[in-house]
This record gives structure tokens, C-alpha cells and sequence, in this order.
């Protein structure tokens, strides 16, 4: 995508505000009341806030019966409050609690171990195969070991590095013969795989985020299943059955309907998933033996990521000569005060750490399709040839 003169190719990190999301901000009809007042103003807020939730629900297929639905900043908190949330509640029930998240996971959900241990719970790593599938067999493994009395599992359905798809039939099917509660990270789902709206309404828990597809940063949203019984971790006015007190991020929470009904009128996977895997192709053309695609064996892979692993070649390094170009792309592995850490989820594939500090990760958004792959060709094919020269 091209904007102010850059090429965005980072659409995993984040998206652009989508054109129905910035007209709705510059609109006089929103109200800007804080939705718990009881005077018109405020009434027209809550209102508007109700369309949202009616929309995510009947976006999703779920119902409102089944599931509690709350608004939050985003992931991160999202996924803090539902892991730490519960076992806050097991603590003050005396009761063991096991997490179990894959190695490739966000780093949202492997941080939750010391928090865990501190409270004398319990966190599993569970392995992930060479192609990036999410290990199934030695989860089953691990959860017929354990004689915790809740455990939760952490069920990524799109990896962001990777774009990995690990399917909710898999874990579904696992939940069939184990007691467990399945939390869905759903973040890198809507705009990057045909069936994105499709939750399986047998599982607990399913979290978004609205900055990852073009609503405002700051607005996310869980949906939790009824009978879950878990500790607010933020008290306060009552707000949101009390789960997450506060005054409603309105304007972020209207912003999700906005883009989220923009994602679901012109997104085409089929159009978007050609576009990358000819991009791709024409990629490893150029790389030749000097490199690869992560996950590229992987039969389920999403339709907008290109995770490229230049060997030899540290990302930070390549990154920045794609910077200076006019592109946008994200060096897979962080980097922190200054020191490139290698990609955790590259390490958890079977990757050697020097192969984890070299992976570039191309992502596109919603709506990539052939013309606009051939647009950013020549500079791309231009960046690769002087790189591997
Ligand atoms: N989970 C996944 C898979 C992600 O990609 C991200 C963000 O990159 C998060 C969670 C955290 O999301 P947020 O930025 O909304 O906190």
C-alpha cells in the first residue's frame, strides 16, 4: 500500500485508519457522552455502543447468551485479563491452575508465566513442529499428566510472523475429550484468512484487536463464554459487569463496526492470497539458495505474509536498506536497547539463532491484490538483488 510516499508492508504490526473509520471521526452525528450518563447525550453514546456489541455478535456468530462480549484496549490487555483474570479467581478458590501456550505464541501470552508462578500456578511451553504447527499431540501429552484443577489453553489462530493458520477444528476436537478452557488469540484473523468470522462457539474465549485492522489503536474486544468466573483486574465505576471499570473508549469501540464492516464488504482472500503467494514466487526466484519462506510447507497459511529468511544476512541490517528505499517491513526478531534478539517463534520452529536474527516479514492488508504486487515489484526486486549481490 502506498502511503505518503512509503510502501506499507507492515500490516501485521499494525494497519492504517480505514477511509469509513475517518469519516466517521469527522462526523456530527457521534456522540461524544459518556455512556454511563443517564441524560440524552449520554443515552446516544450507549445506544451507539449497543449497535457495536449487536454487530460483533452477529459478525462472529455468536450469541449474546453464550457469551459476555467487553471492550479493551487491545490484546495485550485483552489477553492479561482472561489469563490473569482466572487465575486470580482459582487463587482465592484454592485451586491450581495450568496455562499452556505454544513457543511461537505472542509474547503477550508466554509473559504470563512469571505472574503465574507467583501465585503458585502453573505455565506449560508446549512445542511447535518444524513447519510451525502448533503441537497437538504433546499438548494432549502434557494435559493428561496434569492433575491442576482448571487448565487453559492458549490457541493462536493466525501466528503474526509466520502467518501460520492453526485451525479452531484442531483444538475443538481436542476440547472434546479434556476439560479444558480454549482461549482463541484472534488478533491476526480478520482481513488475513477467508473464514476470519467463523469463531466456534464450543470454545471460551476469543480476543481482537481493532488496530490490526484499520480501527483505531486502543479499542480491542473479548468475548467470554457465560459461567466463566473470573477477577477484574481493573475496579473502579462497575463499568462493563464490572469485568473492566473505566469509562468506555467510545470513539475506538464505534471505530471497530466501522472498519470491521469495511474488512467484511471488500475483503477477498482469494484475490489477496494469489497476489502474495505470486509475490512470493517471484521472491525465491531472485533468493534462489540463498535463502527461504518460513512455513512455506505449511498447507495452511494465510493470505497477506511473507516471512523471508535471508541467510546470512541480520534483519536489522536488510530491514534498514529496505527503510532507506521507501519500504516498510518488520525485522521478524525485536530488537531491544539496540540488541537484535532472535525471533522466539522462528527458535520454537527448530531455527539456529543466527537464522532467527534473519528473517524480514512482508505483510499486506486486506484488499493486496495483483496490481498493486506488480507496482511494488520493481522496487522490491531491486532492494533483493543488491542485498544477495
Ligand atoms: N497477539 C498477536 C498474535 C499479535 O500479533 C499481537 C500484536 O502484534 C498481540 C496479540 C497484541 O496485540 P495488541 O497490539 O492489541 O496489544
Amino acid at each position: 500500500m502506498n502511503l505518503n510516499n512509503r510502501i506499507y508492508l507492515d500490516f501485521n504490526a499494525t494497519a492504517p485508519v480505514v477511509a469509513p473509520v475517518k469519516d466517521m471521526l469527522s462526523s456530527t452525528e457521534l456522540s461524544f457522552g459518556n455512556p454511563s450518563s443517564v441524560h440524552a447525550t449520554g443515552k446516544k453514546a450507549r445506544r451507539a455502543l449497543n449497535e457495536v456489541r449487536s454487530f460483533l455478535y452477529s459478525t462472529f456468530g455468536l450469541s449474546e447468551t453464550d457469551f459476555q462480549l467487553y471492550f479493551h484496549s487491545g490484546a495485550t490487555e485483552g489477553i492479561n485479563t482472561f489469563v490473569k483474570g482466572l487465575a486470580l479467581k482459582a487463587t482465592s478458590k484454592k485451586e491450581k491452575l495450568s496455562f499452556y501456550a505454544f513457543r511461537s505464541d505472542h509474547s503477550c501470552v508466554c509473559n504470563q508465566k512469571p505472574f503465574l508462578e507467583t501465585l503458585g500456578h502453573t505455565y506449560h511451553c508446549v512445542p511447535v513442529a518444524k513447519d510451525g504447527s502448533l503441537n497437538v499431540g504433546a499438548l494432549e501429552d502434557l494435559i493428561q499428566q496434569d492433575s491442576a484443577d482448571i487448565k487453559v489453553v492458549n490457541w493462536t489462530w493466525v501466528n503474526n510472523e509466520t502467518g501460520i493458520v492453526s485451525p479452531l477444528s484442531k483444538i475443538g476436537e481436542l476440547k472434546k475429550n479434556h476439560k479444558i478452557i480454549v482461549h482463541v488469540d484472534g488478533v491476526q484473523a480478520p482481513g488475513k484468512i477467508a473464514n476470519w468470522s467463523e469463531l466456534n462457539n464450543t470454545l471460551d474465549a476469543y480476543t481482537f484487536s481493532g488496530h490490526k485492522f484499520g480501527a483505531l489503536k486502543g479499542s480491542g474486544f473479548s468475548f467470554i463464554k457465560e459461567g466463566l468466573e473470573l477477577c477484574a483486574l481493573l475496579n473502579g465505576g462497575g463499568q462493563q459487569q464490572g469485568l473492566r471499570s473505566g469509562t468506555e473508549n467510545t470513539w475506538g469501540i464505534y471505530s471497530l463496526k466501522a472498519a470491521l464492516e469495511h474488512v467484511k464488504k471488500n475483503y477477498d482472500f482469494t484475490s489477496q492470497n494469489q497476489a502474495t503467494r505470486q509475490l512470493e514466487a517471484k521472491i525465491l526466484d531472485i533468493v534462489g539458495e540463498k535463502g527461504e519462506v518460513i512455513g512455506a510447507a505449511n498447507p495452511h497459511r494465510n493470505g497477506n505474509t511473507i516471512d523471508l529468511l535471508l541467510y546470512g544476512i541480520k534483519a536489522h541490517t536488510s530491514a534498514m536498506v529496505f527503510d532507506m528505499a521507501g519500504l516498510d517491513v518488520s525485522n521478524g526478531s525485536a530488537c531491544s536497547s539496540g540488541a537484535v534478539i532472535p525471533s522466539r517463534v522462528l527458535l520454537s520452529m527448530g531455527y539456529d539463532e543466527d537464522q532467527a536474527k534473519s528473517a524480514l516479514r512482508l505483510s499486506f492488508g486486506p484488499y493486496f491484490n495483483e496490481k498493486e504486487a506488480k507496482e511494488i515489484w520493481p522496487k522490491l526486486e531491486e532492494i533483493l538483488k543488491r542485498l544477495l549481490s
